[in-house]
């Protein structure tokens, strides 16, 4: 009998390469998406990929009823909650949007698994939470520092509302996966990042200068205390990081425990700097990238990787893909945006919304 998992936010980056491997390793997938950062037509990526169409159901995770009829409709197993707000910047103009957004969301999904009997929680955490660490690279036993951001803090404060909940005896296993830098898109460019306008990070900026739609890069600040000035990231391919969700949820289905709340880092263990990822994609590309250096951007951390053998250990899943083949496929996705129609695709959409 195959399981049925709800992810919410499944049309989004993450959340659509997760579907994808969900799919693969044979579960039946639930969508909730609202579609205020994605597209109705990433469901025929989905297919394209995989030949199965996954249930949709569009709308709020913040809108109980919505929610309590999605629930009441599927005999849901297991949750993988992605659907947040997630742009840094835009989360210190307007905190109260992202603290509603992303702590409702949570508390409703919350409630309505302790009031259908789901037992098990796959929560989208984020190396932010850690800060500048102290030492690299960062494990799990890292202090959590003040949040740089109200969109950090979101995720501080939602891994404390699991941890409490399950302290407080909720029936709930839940794990929470920090995410390092995901980048790349499934090989087969049906899907892949669909950023709205200009983008905030390095690999779709890059990916848009290449196109010509950018006219140059900038890479903010040149004088860090790392080897070649440039910040230092962990980017993970995000096929590797959709494989870990399964993964996370093959473990949670395995413990016979009735609650449990664990948090493990979900990166390839090796830190790039900004500089080497411009020039790995130029090589693995044969393009040259047009960029200058541009002052620090604020609240940058100057370097942070993931020690990620707590996921390799627990969860027995670790990175198979390198940076090559994550700057290849995002170069390829690129290119299918304007060949496959994707970007018009877009456009009507947002005509249409
Ligand atoms: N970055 C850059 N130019 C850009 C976008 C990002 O130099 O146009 C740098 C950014 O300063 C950081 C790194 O690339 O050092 C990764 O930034 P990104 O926004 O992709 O992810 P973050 O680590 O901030 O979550």
């Amino acid at each position: 009998m195959q399981k049925t998992i709800l992810v919410t936010g499944g049309l989004g980056f993450i959340g659509s390469h997760t579907v994808v491997a969900l799919q693969e390793a044979g579960y039946e997938v639930v969508i909730v998406d609202n579609l205020s950062n994605s597209f109705a037509f990433v469901l025929d990526g989905i297919r394209a990929i995989t030949g199965i169409l996954p249930r949709f159901y569009e709308g709020d995770c913040n809108d109980r009823d919505f929610m309590q009829q999605v629930f009441s409709k599927e005999k849901v197993e297991g949750v993988i909650h992605f659907a947040a707000y997630k742009a840094v910047g835009e989360s210190v103009a307007h905190p109260l949007k992202y603290y509603h957004n992303n702590l409702v969301s949570l508390i409703v999904l919350l409630e309505l698994m302790q009031q259908y009997g789901v037992a098990n929680l796959v929560f989208s955490s984020s190396c932010t939470v850690y800060g500048q660490p102290e030492h690299l690279p960062v494990d799990e036993s890292a202090p959590i520092l003040p949040a740089q951001s109200p969109y950090g803090n979101t995720k501080q404060v939602c891994e404390e509302i699991i941890r409490d909940s399950v302290q407080a005896g909720m029936p709930v296993k839940a794990l929470a996966l920090r995410y390092f830098n995901p980048i790349g898109a499934h090989p087969s460019a049906h899907i892949g990042e669909l950023p709205i306008g200009v983008p905030n990070n390095l690999v779709p900026y890059i990916t848009q200068t290449a196109a010509g739609i950018r006219p140059e890069l900038s890479i903010f600040g040149k004088d860090y205390n790392t080897p070649d000035g440039t910040c230092i990231r962990d980017f993970i391919h995000v096929m590797d990081l959709a494989e870990a969700h399964v993964k996370a949820l093959d473990y949670l289905l395995r413990q016979d425990a009735p609650s449990l709340y664990d948090y493990v880092n979900i990166g390839t263990g090796k830190g790039h700097s900004v500089l080497e990822v411009v020039q790995t994609f130029e090589q693995v590309n044969g393009i040259k990238l047009p960029y200058k250096f541009a002052p620090r951007r604020p609240g940058d951390v100057e370097q942070i990787y993931a020690k990620a053998d707590k996921a390799k250990q627990m969860l027995g899943w670790q990175a198979r893909r390198s940076l090559d083949e994550a700057l290849r496929d995002a170069w390829q996705w690129q290119k299918a945006l304007k060949e496959k129609g994707i970007l018009e695709k877009m456009q009507k959409a947002e005509a249409n919304s």
